[in-house]
């Protein structure tokens, strides 16, 4: 397929390298020229615009920082749907607000027919580049279906969630749970740790008991409890907590719009700020353990 791609960032290189691997035509932008020379090398078109990426295209994806950049990416004068064709599909791939996603899903529709879905993902960077992305689809049953096998090559889990916005709803969510989980966790292993027991034996025990959960049993705070966590390699190389409160800050703001109480998510959403403030956000958001306990020397 000729297919548009938007954004190339930590996610977007990756996932459109994969998508050239498996034999597409790409026509690329973004505004890192070094992202789109190196692309270019492997076959990719460079285009000088939204608008001329998706002239020609048979199916649009762009995958950017925040709403704001969504918007101007497809609203603007040199936006996508200047350059689109009739009823070309297109999906939006960044996380950002339920909200925005069906206004830029609705002006899509009413330009010429353009059936656009909302996919954000989860996995991280290492998902992008392996191709394991899941993939929480907002769209029609029929554009789906037709972004299904697409998106089959960027990812393993591709999941149906609703309508157009519900991609979005599923996304935060879930962030906004992990958010909460990882302070939950946090708080234990540092009171175990401050009342004596060794920390090893109390993650056995949370995790074969009624406090396990993904936070604890597979990516716990506690440096060394699991190996692979980036808690055991100084909070590096995974989620940043600047990615997490931008998640918990889309919570919060479609909680509010909803008039649905997030308490705790309030509570976590500063806890990362002051985590931030503290100048630790680039950090794996699992730093947050760091609250609870005394400086380390
Ligand atoms: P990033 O900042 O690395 O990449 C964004 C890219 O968009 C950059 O290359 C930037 O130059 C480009 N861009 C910005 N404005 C543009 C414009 N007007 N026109 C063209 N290109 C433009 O971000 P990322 O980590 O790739 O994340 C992308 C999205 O995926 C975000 O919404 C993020 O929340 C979400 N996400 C990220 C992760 C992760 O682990 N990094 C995991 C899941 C979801």
């Amino acid at each position: 397929m000729n297919i548009a791609f938007i954004g190339l960032g930590n996610m977007g290189a990756p996932m459109a390298r994969n998508l050239i691997k498996a034999g597409h035509q790409l026509n690329l932008f973004d505004l890192n020229q070094s992202v789109l020379a190196e692309l270019a090398q492997l076959g990719g078109h460079v285009a000088a615009s939204p608008k001329a990426a998706a002239e020609g295209a048979e199916l649009v994806i762009t995958m950017l920082p925040a709403a704001a950049h969504v918007r101007s990416v497809w609203l603007g004068e040199d936006g996508v749907l200047a350059g689109i064709g009739r009823g070309v599909p297109a999906v939006d791939c960044s996380t950002i607000d339920p909200q925005t996603a069906r206004e830029v899903a609705a002006a899509a529709a009413k330009h010429g027919g353009v059936a656009m879905a909302d996919a954000p993902v989860s996995g991280g960077t290492g998902g992008a580049q392996a191709g394991t992305l899941t993939f929480m689809v907002g769209a029609s049953a029929e554009l789906f279906s037709t972004l299904q096998p697409v998106l089959a090559q960027m990812g393993r889990n591709i999941v149906h969630c609703g309508e157009v916005g519900t991609g979005q709803i599923a996304k935060i969510c879930n962030n906004l749970l992990l958010g909460i989980s990882m302070i939950g966790v946090s708080e234990a292993m540092a009171l175990g740790d401050a009342l004596g027991i060794d920390t090893q034996v109390l993650a056995g025990i949370i995790n074969s008991s009624t406090g396990r959960c993904w936070s604890s049993d597979t990516y716990n705070p506690w440096p060394g409890v699991i190996e692979t966590a980036p808690a055991s390699r100084g909070y590096t190389g995974g989620f940043g907590a600047e990615l997490m409160l931008k998640d918990l800050g889309l919570a919060t703001e479609a909680a509010r719009q909803a008039h649905q109480p997030v308490v705790l998510g309030a509570v976590a959403q500063q806890l990362y700020q002051a985590m931030s403030q503290r100048g630790e956000g680039g950090k794996d958001f699992s730093a947050i353990v760091n609250s609870y306990r005394k400086p380390q020397s």
